[in-house]
């Protein structure tokens, strides 16, 4: 979920990277019971003890949760999608207790932060007892963990990795979801009015929606600000994670991997500043945009970088 993403899109939307195997690998165990005690396990994907670029305006550390149901092709913390690390929470506490004098906030990413609510409950309150603003990266597929965080008072900032639009989720991530009665489309529908409800009510301070941006979808962009006008939009420049190909592809020879290599990257560029900006012009509002050259930087078609 992390910051400057690459893609591959075809037609209407984003498209997950073809998974030949159903997914099933995410597993979550966090909780054991002992002698009456509970014990709270963390799958562990990684942790940053100091980051300036997570949370514009603060330094922070980043807690990285194992484990995610979905496959996107651009994602770049693909090596914790699944698996399991499982570590006593004692241990990730220690970390965030080690960063606090020089952080006044943590991010929860990943994988998806949201799949392991226990732990991520747990951990947010003891950053909010260090006196740590909370903030959570998430594709929205967990509603309930969002909402349990608000019911606690336990969460200052959101970001949703919105996908694409409304019509593109079905068929597009059939067979990606964790469960087969889950629907993707509803969940992130629930999680943002969630967190509508949550802004509304003053338990949300900050709410923003990230959409990834390629040439191919581009002219979709505008589609999907109109629907959601009262929620700030962070435009991300999307990259062709290339390094993904070959696992996309079992049985690729080296010569066809580089040959495909070279003509994603001589055709599938990333979007210049330039031309996300004059995305961002039909939009007719304020937006973040985040490019690799520039880092991020806010945008209005009047007024320039602000
Ligand atoms: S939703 Fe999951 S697969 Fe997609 S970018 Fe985020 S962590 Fe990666």
């Amino acid at each position: 979920m992390r910051w400057i993403a690459g893609i591959r899109t075809i037609g209407q939307g984003w498209i997950p990277k073809r998974s030949y195997e159903k997914i099933q690998s995410y597993s979550h165990f966090t909780i054991t019971i002992r002698h009456g005690d509970v014990f709270i396990k963390v799958n562990f994907g990684g942790f940053v003890s100091l980051s300036t670029i997570d949370w514009r305006g603060r330094s922070v550390c980043t807690v990285f949760l194992r484990g995610c149901p979905l496959r996107c092709s651009y994602c770049q913390n693909d090596t914790i999608q699944t698996g399991k690390d499982l570590r006593d929470i004692d241990e990730i506490t220690g970390m965030i207790q080690t960063s606090s004098p020089f952080i006044s906030g943590i991010i929860f990413s990943g994988g998806e932060p949201t799949l392991q609510k226990e732990a991520l409950v747990e951990l947010a309150a003891f950053a909010r007892k260090k006196g740590l603003a909370v903030g959570i990266q998430t594709n929205g597929f967990y509603p309930g963990t969002l909402e349990a965080l608000f019911d606690k008072n336990l969460v200052d900032k959101i970001a949703i990795d919105y996908k694409t639009r409304w019509e593109a989720f079905p068929g597009t991530w059939d067979g990606y979801c964790a469960n087969e009665n889950e629907s993707y489309e509803r969940n992130v529908k629930r999680s943002i009015a969630c967190c509508r409800k949550a802004v509304a009510e003053k338990k949300l301070a900050e709410f923003e929606v990230v959409l990834t941006v390629f040439y191919e979808n581009g002219k979709y962009i505008k589609e999907i600000s109109d629907r959601n006008p009262d929620v700030p939009l962070v435009l991300q420049q999307g990259e062709h994670k290339i390094t993904q190909l070959q696992g996309a592809a079992p049985g690729m020879t080296n010569g066809e991997y580089i040959s495909i290599k070279r003509n994603l990257q001589e055709h599938y560029t990333p979007m210049t500043l330039a031309e996300i900006k004059k995305i961002a012009d039909e939009l007719k509002r304020t937006v973040r945009i985040r490019t690799r050259e520039i880092g991020e930087i806010s945008y209005y078609k009047w007024s320039n970088v602000l």
